[in-house]
């Protein structure tokens, strides 16, 4: 029986979840892994959020919260986004999602007609071509050059347009490439996207994770005009290391935010009412774990783009945000283990794997196939063993 239906046919697994799936199996195969595949801090959440979940869980904080969030977490989330963004929301224009990933999907399903076309930036995270189709939209993928460290190229941009596009996606700190965009570029994104009138979906998940003294921009605090047609994303997953929690939000235009709000209605309801309780101590209380962490990944991210500028033929740029490491690797393709040709970043992956017990992303889950990921969320211990793996690994090529 044929009882798949086209829709979902139509879509890729996510390359990111099913690769942590596969090495958690070798693992338990007792394979020895070390894991550069993860997308999430390898940190537990801090001591002050947990007791908050626990507390919630006491006190009755286990009903259903209203669709668009309880109260008390859309105000906080309200109060972060004027005091730390610069961005003036009252709670009616925000929605309390499952992840920052349900807010991105539910912002396309609201917008989205058959056959509008949505702007993405390659590379791009997994999950936005997916989402896209999802939602009956046509993704447009506009590469960023390598060559120019992937920062937005608004030329590039502006020969992508045409009268179907409804929408573009951007997201500093980016996943995969840790390229932050810099005000004038998003000023003249802003600029372009009202005249146009485009919306922009600003994914800021990585916020907190910027670099060498960098702050971030929400695209959203440029100009009112800019606000309008913005939808920020964000989410306290990978700030205050809760990707279990599942705890995103969104903030953007009433009646954007109030058509989410129906869609979640029926799809899903309120996000969890614990980690909602908890997600507002990880707002207002725990600035100095979310800076502890970023410390402990700057000092990652050194030794291991030192370790891989080093290895030969290899050339890494250096990420300002995020926890991804994104280098180029094109001159080990083509080359050979035991007669087997690697043919692409996903062979070079593979080999990686069962050769050399590492597990990185290939760059074609990003729609950049010279690339591989390598997450630095892992200790400064298995970041030196894994890059010694790496190399040692890769001399085995000819
Ligand atoms: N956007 C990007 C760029 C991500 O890397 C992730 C990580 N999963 C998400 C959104 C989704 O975050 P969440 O876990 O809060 O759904
Ligand atoms: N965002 C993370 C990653 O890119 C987590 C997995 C996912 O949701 O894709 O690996």
């Amino acid at each position: 029986m044929n009882s798949i239906s086209q829709r979902v046919k139509d879509i890729n697994p996510s390359a990111t979840l099913s690769l942590t799936s596969k090495v958690a199996e070798m693992n338990k195969r007792g394979e020895n892994i070390i894991s550069f595949n993860l997308g999430e801090p390898d940190f537990n959440t801090p001591q002050n959020i947990i007791e908050q979940g626990i507390k919630a869980l006491y006190e009755g904080i286990t009903k259903y919260t209203p669709t668009e969030g309880a109260n008390f977490l859309r105000e906080a989330i309200s109060k972060k986004l004027l005091n730390e963004n610069g961005i003036e929301y009252n709670s009616n224009s925000i929605i309390v999602t499952n992840g920052a990933k349900q807010a991105l999907f539910n912002a396309l399903m609201a917008v989205c007609d058959k056959g509008d076309e949505v702007i993405v930036l390659t590379p791009c995270w997994v999950s936005y071509v997916e989402m896209i189709k999802l939602a009956g939209g046509v993704p447009i993928l506009v590469s960023m050059s390598e060559k120019n460290d992937f920062s937005l190229d608004i030329n590039k941009i502006k020969k992508a347009l045409t009268n179907r596009t409804k929408a573009i996606i951007i997201n500093s700190p980016n996943n995969p490439t840790g390229v932050v965009y810099e005000m004038g570029q998003l000023e003249k994104l802003g600029r372009l996207a009202v005249e146009k009138n485009i919306l922009i979906i600003s994914d800021e998940i990585y916020e907190k994770l910027i670099y060498q003294g960098k702050k971030h921009i929400s695209v959203a605090s440029l100009s009112d005009e800019i606000k309008d047609i913005t939808i920020t994303v964000n989410g306290v997953s990978k700030a205050y290391a809760m990707t279990g929690w599942r705890i995103g939000y969104a903030a953007g235009p009433y009646d954007v935010i109030r058509a989410m709000v129906r869609f979640q209605s029926h799809a899903t309801s309120g996000a969890n009412s614990p980690a909602q309780f908890a997600s507002v101590e990880a707002l207002t209380n725990s600035k100095e774990y979310a800076d502890f962490m970023k410390d402990e990944f700057e000092k990652r991210k050194k030794e291991m783009i030192n370790r891989i500028n080093k290895m030969g033929g290899i050339t890494c740029i250096v990420p300002k945000g995020a926890f991804y490491a994104f280098p180029n690797v094109k001159y080990y393709l083509g080359k050979k283990y035991k007669k087997k040709v690697i043919r692409n970043s996903g062979d070079l992956c593979e080999f990686l794997l069962t050769e050399g017990k590492i597990a990185l992303v290939p760059g074609e889950a990003f729609f950049c196939p010279d690339n591989v990921r390598i997450s630095y969320s892992n200790s400064l211990e298995n970041i030196s063993k894994g890059m010694d793996r790496m190399e040692n690994a890769l001399k085995m090529l000819v």
